[in-house]
């Protein structure tokens, strides 16, 4: 029967509480202190997080973290600067216990013909969105395997899925991101370390609405391409990120979870 089932399950308990409960849980999100990353934070801290957030921007940061509340904390820092992200680990290890959360928020965008993109603008947005995710990634994840707990997200974009026009280096470095979750879900799997992305759609963020009112045709083409018929909000990805950061996500590892109101029904 269900009963004996559940009773002969080891990790049956849990359903007694809350499983999307974030209480007494430590999360790094980078870039939170604009756009979708704010959201994130306030969303895992909402859960009951404590969240460090970082950013290039210490005012912005500031502001940030004044908004989001006394769990949230912000330490200025460049991704970019793999050398010195073991040492940042560390440090927020260090001051505030051992991280259980990992959200790899940070990136960048750049909307060029692709016949345009220089060798140097194919790099910057690679080593941001590319080789900062894995140096970082590492770092955590050395920690968690030894620990055999923790949780990893990547947040990603539905262009890694389909060809949309003038982002060739973004979109490439977020296939490679969504490649490097599913062998890293498989060499942690036995580690109990779970690592997942988040493939947003169309997000409205202060960016993109500028962007995208400049470009009424773009938006229109969007729009169009949008079963739900409106864009997404920063908190629709806060949301995702606490169900797959949480206990209610515990058997959920190596997936990428499309947040784009229909999009990936097919364009
Ligand atoms: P924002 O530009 O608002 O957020 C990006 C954040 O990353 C900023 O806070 C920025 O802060 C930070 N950042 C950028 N470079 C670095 C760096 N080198 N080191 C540390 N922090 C850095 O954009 P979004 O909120 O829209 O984007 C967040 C994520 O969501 C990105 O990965 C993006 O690719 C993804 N995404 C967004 C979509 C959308 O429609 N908005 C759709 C699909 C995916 P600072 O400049 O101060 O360093």
């Amino acid at each position: 029967s269900d009963s004996l089932l559940s009773a002969a399950h080891p990790q049956a308990a849990l359903s007694a509480a809350n499983p999307f409960s974030l209480e007494g849980k430590l999360a790094l999100v980078t870039g939170g202190g604009t756009g979708i990353g704010l959201e994130i934070a306030r969303c895992l801290s909402v859960a009951g997080a404590t969240v460090v957030i970082t950013g290039r921007r210490e005012a912005v940061l500031q502001e940030a973290v004044a908004d989001l509340g006394p769990s949230v904390h912000y330490l200025t820092n460049d991704v970019g600067d793999l050398a010195q992200l073991e040492e940042l680990v560390a440090h927020i290890e260090t001051t505030f216990g051992p991280l259980d959360i990992l959200v790899n928020n940070a990136g960048i965008n750049m909307k060029k013909p692709a016949l345009e993109v220089t060798d140097e603008d194919f790099s910057r947005i690679l080593h941001t969105n590319l080789n900062a995710v894995f140096a970082l990634t590492r770092a955590c994840a050395r920690r968690m395997v030894a620990r055999k707990s923790g949780v990893i997200l990547m947040i990603s974009s539905m262009a890694a899925y389909y060809g949309i026009d003038r982002v060739v280096a973004y979109a490439a470095s977020k296939s490679a991101v969504e490649g490097m979750v599913k062998v890293l879900a498989s060499e942690f799997s036995k580690d109990n370390v779970r690592i997942n992305a988040i493939a947003p759609g169309f997000i409205e963020t202060e960016m993109s609405r500028t962007a995208m009112n400049s470009d009424p045709e773009r938006r229109d083409r969007a729009m169009r391409r949008t079963p739900m018929g409106r864009f997404g909000q920063p908190q629709d990805i806060g949301h995702a990120a606490v169900f797959l950061a949480s206990d209610a996500a515990r058997y959920v590892t190596g997936a990428s979870l499309p947040v784009d109101g229909g999009n990936s029904i097919g364009f």
